[in-house]
């Protein structure tokens, strides 16, 4: 029987092919927009930030190449400055996660339209939802003036993100599939958006880690990264709860997600029959969470808590903090069971 449920979701315009970059002065002409600040990562990014930057020419108002991964305080409020002082109309978000969680700071603030032009396999591109840092917490919220009004996916411009990034940022994209089939907002399309997103990620990302030059593999990730961020909108669980605590923490957003997973998907599977049978058939497996440990133990990326600087003590202040979260379905999740959920993933 189905569940009684509420879909709700915004327009959102989505480009995606190869050489779609080449659209972003369209885009943000499409958009009415005349000064746009671009937000990028440093280093790499800041790379791809100032290719699009002189793209945009004069519709441009600067690049801002200070993003920094879970968006602390202090790099929300310079943005917030950076984006005044160029007298920004909009934002051309351009990377990761981390470059459109700071596009999301300052359009939470000033409501300016984000394009977002995603290099990672996060997904935050497709989703309403924002997080912020301070003091080892971090606060995640939802508001629809987030959300990107437009998306253009270019795989040519993710050719050059490294094995071991694209591994993290894809078992990333991965969970909010996973756990889309389990969460109780789930509607019919944001079940059909996780299933698809999962079977694309499956048959693609372990092609993208061993040859980042697949193309082919490269573009399905990306539309798998769609999927799975428009299904994490439904809402979330276990195991985002869990990564958004250990974020709060300081451990890296993608690594922390691509190692709590089996040990989630192992615990919560057991109550979730229906989840179970969908992972099943979209990954070809009939153990799923033994799946996710296989191609995590593939992957070139830390494997275990210890190995990304989890301090072993704070097993207790995690697991009170999740206990506190109430988390019932698909399983109760109290302080016991996360304890010994971390422990294993330690
Ligand atoms: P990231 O954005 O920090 O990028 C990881 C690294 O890859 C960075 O050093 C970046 O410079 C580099 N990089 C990105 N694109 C590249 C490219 N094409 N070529 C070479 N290098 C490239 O990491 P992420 O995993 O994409 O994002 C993590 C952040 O996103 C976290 O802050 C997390 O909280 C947030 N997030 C938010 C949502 C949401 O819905 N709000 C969803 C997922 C993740």
């Amino acid at each position: 029987m189905t569940a009684p449920f509420v879909h709700d979701a915004p327009a959102q315009r989505v480009v995606y092919g190869a050489g779609s970059a080449d659209r972003i002065a369209d885009e943000v002409a499409r958009l009415g927009l005349g000064r746009v600040l671009v937000v990028a990562t440093p280093g790499s990014g800041a790379r791809l930030g100032t290719r699009v930057h002189e793209q945009l020419a004069d519709r441009s108002a600067g690049l801002h190449a200070h993003a920094v991964m879970h968006v602390p305080r202090s790099v929300a409020r310079e943005g917030l400055a950076a984006a005044h002082a160029a007298k920004a109309d909009g934002l051309v978000a351009v990377g990761g996660g981390s470059s459109i969680g700071l596009a999301k700071a300052i359009a939470l603030e000033t409501g300016l339209p984000i394009i977002a032009l995603p290099t990672t396999y996060a997904g935050s591109e497709a989703t309403p939802i924002y997080g912020l840092t301070e003091d080892e917490r971090k606060i995640t919220g939802r508001d629809w003036k987030v959300l990107p009004r437009t998306v253009v996916y270019d795989p040519d411009l993710t050719l050059g993100l490294p094995a071991a990034v694209s591994a993290a940022s894809g078992m990333n994209g991965i969970a909010h599939c996973v756990e889309a089939l389990w969460v109780a907002e789930r509607t019919p399309i944001s079940v059909a958006y996780a299933a698809e997103g999962l079977r694309r990620f499956a048959a693609a990302l372990p092609r993208v880690v061993a040859d980042g030059q697949d193309r082919d593999a490269r573009g399905a990730c990306l539309v798998a990264s769609w999927l799975a961020g428009a299904a994490l909108t439904a809402g979330t669980a276990l195991h985002h709860k869990l990564a958004h605590v250990l974020g709060g923490l300081g451990l890296p957003h993608a690594e922390t997600h691509a190692i709590i997973l089996p040990h989630v998907s192992r615990f919560n599977l057991d109550a979730a029959p229906e989840a179970r049978a969908r992972m099943a058939e979209a990954i070809g497996v009939a153990d799923p969470a033994e799946a996710l440990a296989r191609m995590l133990r593939a992957f070139p990326i830390p494997q275990r808590l210890r190995d990304i600087g989890f301090d072993g003590r704070r097993i207790d202040f995690v697991a009170d903090e999740i206990a506190h979260m109430n988390v019932a379905l698909p399983r109760k999740a109290g302080a016991d069971e996360t304890r010994r959920l971390l422990r294993e993933a330690f």
